[in-house]
């Protein structure tokens, strides 16, 4: 229906009734169709955040949002109480997907990295044989595996962090992309090494050819678990399914989520080997949303599009233009970038501005990104842009640059 609220008068009223946890720009969307939005004045924003890599498919796919209408006439929540008739098919798919045997469905991003820690301590006691309660995860510096108080308890980012402890013990932090810091850092106690295959929000920082192999085994052969947080790396964003394919490498456990609801509910799964997942009983672990059989149509959904392999096609293909693009600028506002498939971190001259201020120059401009911290920006459209599309965005950045 016609909006009755302006976007000046929208933002207000937010500002007074919810927690101020984000500073979003100054934009009201209120319709989307594939890569572009729409605010409530009827303005168009190429969207080039997708929703930190939810909107892989962008937004609103046709055929995901055709999976939910059709699951939403049947049914939409059982409870893992009882069983529902789409959850093995989404588990099915998941395990074709991945290379792995089994799931274990939650519902955001956090939960799922909250589950594989309870996860990987149970197969640290119940199978490794560490002593109980010695249990040690490994993470690496500049990591972004979400905002619950465990989680955040390991992060570095001293404004994820401060004000909210006590926190979890059992975390070693070590450098990320450092082989030798990780081998010392792991040892008997060691349940896990957890890793982003690419740091997404520590600016979309690629690891050196060979880091993800090394950790492969590094972890094998001290007999801990190698768990890969790909819920922003994952799903088509780097050019292959998944980032660790740039290596060939198989994970224990794989944390997926963001793209797997298709930009439409919140759907999150711990995929892991048998003997892995295997560790949890009845009552052990659970959600009562986990596994419901909208997500699960939505992922299957989601899955049968990875599939056809055009999305990682197209985001390796694009991404070679956004490369070229970014590495033009080079000298043109640009001091430093990094690059892989449709995802990429660029760091922008400080002379210019904050990353802040160089989103709201691009949303000006009807482009929407999203600073990471300080002066980088990270650029992750929809894998569903067209050439000409990614192309007028990246005009639009080397004029905001340009200014
Ligand atoms: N892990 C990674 C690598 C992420 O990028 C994010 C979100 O940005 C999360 C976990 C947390 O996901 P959620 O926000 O759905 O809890």
């Amino acid at each position: 229906g016609t909006p009755t609220r302006s976007s000046a008068e929208l933002i207000r009223a937010e500002s007074s009734v919810l927690a101020h946890n984000y500073h979003p720009l100054p934009v009201v969307v209120s319709r989307a169709e594939g890569v572009w939005v729409t605010d409530v004045e009827g303005r168009r924003y190429l969207d080039m955040l997708a929703g930190y890599s939810a909107l892989n498919f962008g937004h609103r796919h046709p055929a995901l949002i055709d999976a939910a209408r059709r699951q939403l006439d049947e049914l939409t929540l059982t409870s893992r109480a009882f069983h529902n008739d789409r959850l093995a098919g989404f588990a099915e798919d998941l395990a074709a997907l991945t290379g792995l045997d089994v799931t274990l469905p939650m519902n955001t991003g956090a939960e799922a990295v909250e589950s594989g820690i309870k996860v990987a301590r149970k197969w640290a006691y119940d199978v490794k044989g560490v002593p109980r309660d010695r249990a040690t995860i490994v993470v690496a510096a500049e990591n972004f595996h979400g905002r619950t108080t465990t989680i955040v308890g390991f992060s570095s980012d001293p404004v994820a962090r401060d004000g909210f402890g006590p926190f979890t013990p059992g975390f070693r932090v070590v450098p990320y992309n450092d082989i030798p810091a990780l081998e010392a850092a792991v040892d008997e106690t060691t349940a896990a090494v957890l890793i982003e295959p690419i740091q997404g929000e520590a600016g979309v920082i690629i690891p050196d050819d060979g880091y993800l192999t090394a950790v492969r085994e590094l972890t094998r052969r001290a007999d801990a678990l190698f768990i890969a947080d790909e819920i922003q790396s994952g799903l088509g964003r780097t050019g292959t399914t998944l980032a660790v394919e740039h290596e060939s490498v198989l994970p224990d456990m794989l944390l997926l989520g963001k793209a797997l609801g298709g930009g439409i509910v919140p759907v999150s799964a711990v995929v892991a080997r048998r003997e892995v997942l295997g560790v949890l009983g009845p009552g052990e672990h659970g959600s009562t949303f986990g596994g419901n059989p909208l997500a699960a149509a939505v992922g299957s959904a989601v899955i049968g599009l990875l599939r056809t392999g055009e999305y990682q096609r197209r985001a390796a293909e694009l991404g070679e233009l956004l490369n070229a693009r970014l590495t033009a600028l080079a000298g043109h506002g640009v001091v430093g970038h990094r690059c892989r498939g449709l995802w990429a971190g660029v760091d922008v001259d400080p002379s210019i501005g904050t990353g802040r201020q160089v989103s709201e120059r691009l949303m000006a401009e009807g482009v929407l990104v999203k600073d990471t911290h300080g002066s980088t920006i990270r650029l992750a459209p929809p894998l569903t842009i067209t050439e000409a599309e990614l192309d007028w965005a990246l005009d639009r950045l080397a004029a905001v640059l340009a200014e």
